[in-house]
């Protein structure tokens, strides 16, 4: 139990959630320019028995809509039951941002750079604070869900700070192949929200303005997975095929202007030497080989493979050999059906793949 934890969770305004109760909530945020107010909806669903209370938020970037989609397939197709706790649903975190399919706020402030926020501070700070203090503080656990920034597209990874044990083992139920240990960012979400004690983790998958089958899949059956964790629903947990954890990431960025054609896609595993993608001029010119530097998994793609020099292109993730070669072995043993063969197709579909040469 989060013991700073201050608000009950299933007491909202003047309303309170019986136990095996469900129904809609709201924060209020702020005020619109002609005095409305802008609030942020919650779905309350209470479980029979006790339990812990875990928030499950989408489009704290208002443009990252795949974990709305995912928090509308929980709670439209009801893929597991709630036996025992409360879960909190944050569809839409950042208002004002998912009306005009932008990630800042209106004053041009990043709001997963503004946590915990500010009773006094800015706009996207003072709706951060009141985001945090009235999910947060109901809540022993959290999973924010986002997706890659615009132009590219991420293979589905976890992101938690793997040295607070309760956030390791709460992040390794989740089912993730990968798992990126950090803190976050300063002002994440995340961040603030494990720091003050309800342990908090995060999914980036897929792409911006898109509600894609293989993420909104892969981001239900993690919080299931972490559901059944904490005995809030029952069932097994579906292990992953292989789990790589690391701190380790590099961008390969491109060396001259021109096109790209990319031969791996999101969710591979590359060797070292590997070549990545061909880098040739508008008059079909070769101008440079990309190829990967060690041996490692793709995490994040372009999805614009229109270049210039230093331009982002692929986010390679390593681990210490031996995972590596559990994770090679594991990929090349699945079937094409499998939710990871799925995903890597899926991300690869509107971007071309092709052979070298
Ligand atoms: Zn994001």
């Amino acid at each position: 139990m989060n013991e700073r934890r201050r608000r009950c969770p299933w007491r909202w305004g003047d309303r309170e959630f019986a136990p095996g109760e469900e129904g809609e909530a709201h924060i209020d945020v702020s005020l619109r320019y002609v005095g409305e107010p802008v609030q942020v909806p919650v779905i309350v669903w209470r479980g029979k028995r006790d339990g812990p209370t875990v928030f499950v938020s989408g489009a704290v970037h208002g443009d990252e809509i795949n974990g709305t989609g995912a928090i509308r397939a929980m709670i439209y197709e009801r893929p597991f039951e709630l036996t025992a706790g409360t879960l909190l649903f944050a569809p839409v975190v950042n208002t004002h941002g998912f009306e005009r399919h932008e990630r800042y706020m209106p004053d041009r402030r990043d709001l997963n750079r503004c946590f915990p926020g500010s009773r006094s501070g800015s706009m996207a700070s003072r709706i951060a604070r009141r985001v945090f203090d009235e999910l947060v503080h109901r809540s022993d656990y959290g999973i924010d869900l986002h997706t890659a920034a615009v132009r590219r597209t991420n293979f589905p990874n976890v992101r938690a700070d793997m040295t607070n044990l309760t956030l390791a083992s709460f992040a390794r139920a989740f089912g993730a192949e990968l798992i990126l240990s950090s803190r976050g960012p300063r002002g994440s979400l995340r961040r603030a929200a494990t720091e003050f004690g309800c342990p908090t983790l995060c999914l980036e998958a897929g792409e911006v303005w898109k509600v894609e089958p293989g993420v909104v899949e892969y981001a239900v059956r993690g919080v299931r997975n972490c559901l059944i964790a904490l005995g809030m629903v029952e069932g097994e947990i579906e292990r992953p095929p292989f789990a790589i954890e690391t701190d380790a990431t590099s961008w390969t960025r491109s060396k001259h202007a021109g096109f790209l054609r990319l031969h791996v896609a999101p969710g591979d595993v590359v060797e070292r030497g590997q070549l990545l993608a061909t880098n040739i001029s508008l008059t079909g010119k070769r101008l440079s080989r990309l190829k990967a530097v060690r041996k490692g998994i793709v995490l994040g793609a372009t999805t614009i493979p229109v270049v210039a020099p230093g331009t982002a292109i692929f986010n390679i993730a390593y681990a210490k050999h031996g995972d590596m070669m559990r994770a090679d072995r594991a990929i090349s043993r699945l079937d094409d059906d499998h939710l990871h063969a799925r995903m890597r197709s899926d991300l690869a579909r509107n971007v071309r793949i092709v052979k070298p040469g």
